[in-house]
């Protein structure tokens, strides 16, 4: 009796297993036909300062549309493209892209400060990255300090010596540094110093239950003394509310950024955005 029970489950997890073996081969099959750009999009999302709530900057968030498998959120691709290496090619687009996008709003008049976007891990590793970095820039006459990437801690961590030789080579291109999700990986304070990054980003849990997890403020209240001892800029994301807003401003966050203020969006909408609000904040 247990004995096939047993085989039954058996049977059913390896079935379950195949169906998403299966799952994952179309997504990944569907992304290669998208390297190259086809329905990818960039959304931006605002980052505003704290006190005046003036954009500050934007951050370019992938999407995803697919002809049968619709809209596909972040959370189940990057994964796939990751672990498939197409983030490559991938990455490389959303760079070329936000530097296109960057060079259009210039043109328009309503370039952001900074405008930032994500680089994955393999991308920091790929020898191809700085030569297609200096390519973007120069192809859309970017401004210096105009295009940041944003990394998380433990990508950093990993190979810290490599790792402060490529971000110097970046950092020397004019493009600026941010630590994402900062607080869910484990920093050395020792590195985080010698790290030519620009600013800090909070992740978004700590934020979520600052005021109802004192853990969690004294977290948030402690990465500011960090930031802001090394001179850094520190931002929260996922601001979703007036209060958290308010208690972010008192622990003296430098900016915010989430959908109280606005969710990721075409940039046509942000450019709506940014004129029904009026503050931009001067270069
Ligand atoms: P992330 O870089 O930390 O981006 C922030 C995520 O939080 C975004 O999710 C954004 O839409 C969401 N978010 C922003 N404000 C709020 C808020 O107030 N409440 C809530 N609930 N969520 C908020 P998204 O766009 O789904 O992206 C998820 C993750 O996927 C990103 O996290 C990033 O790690 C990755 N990702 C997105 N685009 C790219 C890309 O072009 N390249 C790479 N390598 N990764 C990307
Ligand atoms: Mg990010
Ligand atoms: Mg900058
Ligand atoms: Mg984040």
């Amino acid at each position: 009796q247990a004995k096939s029970e047993g085989r039954d489950s058996a049977q059913f997890y390896s079935q379950e297993m195949t169906e998403r073996a299966q799952q994952r081969l179309t997504m990944e099959t569907a992304l290669r036909q998208a390297a190259d750009g086809e329905g990818l999009t960039l959304h931006w999302q605002p980052r505003v300062a704290a006190g005046t709530g003036a954009l500050m900057g934007v951050e370019g968030l992938l999407r995803w549309q697919h002809p049968d498998l619709g809209a596909v959120s972040p959370a189940q691709f990057i994964p796939v493209a990751e672990e498939s290496g197409l983030i490559v090619p991938i990455g490389a687009w959303v760079i070329e892209e936000a530097c296109r996008q960057i060079q259009a709003w210039q043109g328009a008049g309503q370039l952001p400060r900074e405008v930032s976007v994500n680089l994955s891990a393999l991308q920091l590793r790929h020898p191809g990255l700085l030569d297609h970095l200096r390519a973007c820039l120069q192809r859309y006459a970017v401004p210096q300090g105009v295009l940041e990437l944003e990394l998380t801690e433990s990508m950093l961590m990993d190979s810290v010596e490599a790792n402060l030789a490529v971000l110097r080579e970046i950092r020397a291109l004019g493009v600026g540094l941010v630590i994402d999700d900062f607080g869910t990986g484990y920093s050395s304070l020792n590195y985080l110093n010698r790290f030519p990054i620009d600013r800090l980003k909070i992740d978004r849990s700590f934020v979520l239950g600052m005021l109802e997890d004192s853990t969690h403020l004294a977290v948030i209240h402690a990465v500011i003394g960090l930031g802001h001892t090394l001179g850094l800029t520190v931002v929260a994301e996922g601001v979703e509310t007036e209060a958290q807003a308010q208690a972010l401003t008192q622990a003296r966050c430098d900016e915010l950024q989430g959908y109280l203020y606005g969710r990721p969006m075409p940039a046509q909408a942000l450019a709506r955005w940014s004129e029904d609000r009026g503050a931009v904040a001067p270069a």
